[in-house]
């Protein structure tokens, strides 16, 4: 934990898709208003941080959503990132790339990858990541080599199991958790409406995973980062110790303000600053 006269100030990004140049830009603009760096930068997985197309071809998704993104520009050194990065894998990642280092590793300045689950020390705060989303029929098996891309659907690498949780769970705590999909049971009754019949959530009780919500469960995180869903949400989890979790559910970079988050913590408290419109 940061002491109490210590501000931490940070900002969330939720899917980015190759959209580097446009994080950049929003994230440069609300350090500007706030007149301070950021100490750092959290994104939720769909980074998609492509060196070329053979980084491209490892990734799972449809042929309209394959495009190579501003990463090689990055990653060429003809652009940069302004403040220290961490992120987790989502869904859509280039895990040929990323899974060279499965236990993270820094793929340009100050542009992290947090590894299948990583734990990682941030001006005090101990933030902790789990890559990838849950399939029921992948969670009880091991994850293909990267020797078998090529001769295994790329989906197959796209999933986090049990083991990985298992790691997760014992880091014991977390002071922020990043998990690409959303932990389930985090929708107030009020909003429930909202969920009815939408991409990916047929109603709120099927939105999230069941293991998303255990780590929030077991490490009760100050705060919860997720994305996956393109959609901004704000939710909470109430523990039997008394602590409570914020949820902070980003939508995607395309979609403009609602992908961001800022947020200061100064000893044990947390709280989230509306960003300027
Ligand atoms: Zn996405």
């Amino acid at each position: 934990m940061p002491t109490d006269s210590q501000e931490v100030v940070f900002a969330a990004v939720g899917d980015v898709h190759g959209h580097m140049n446009r994080m950049v830009d929003h994230l440069r603009h609300q350090a500007e208003v706030l007149r301070r760096p950021f100490d750092f930068i959290l994104q939720v997985g769909d980074f998609e941080p492509h060196r070329d197309e053979a980084d491209l071809a490892t990734m799972s998704a449809p042929a309209k959503y394959r495009q190579l993104g501003d990463f090689a520009a990055y990653h060429q050194a003809r652009r940069r990132f302004p403040w220290p990065l961490y992120f987790i894998g989502g869904n859509h990642e280039p895990y040929g790339y990323l899974d060279t280092h499965p236990e993270g590793f820094e793929l340009v300045r100050h542009c992290h990858y947090l590894g299948r689950v990583g734990v990682v020390d941030l001006h005090g705060l101990r933030v902790v990541g789990l890559s990838g989303i849950y399939q029921e029929e992948s969670f009880r098996v091991q994850r293909p080599p990267l020797s078998a891309l090529g001769s295994v659907s790329t989906k197959a690498f796209t999933y986090f199991n049990e083991r990985d949780v298992e790691q997760a769970l014992e880091l014991g705590r977390a002071d922020v958790l990043l998990v690409h999909d959303w932990p389930s049971g985090i929708i107030a009754p009020e909003d429930s409406a909202g969920f009815q019949g939408k991409r990916r959530s047929p109603n709120a009780d099927t939105v999230g995973n069941e293991y998303a919500r255990l780590l929030v469960d077991a490490l009760q995180p100050k705060l919860v980062l997720c994305g996956h869903m393109h959609r901004s949400y704000r939710g909470s989890v109430h523990h039997a110790s008394g602590r409570t979790t914020q949820v902070r559910c980003l939508a995607s970079v395309e979609q403009g303000l609602d992908a961001f988050g800022l947020f200061h913590f100064r000893g044990d408290a947390c709280s989230e600053t509306l960003l300027d419109r």
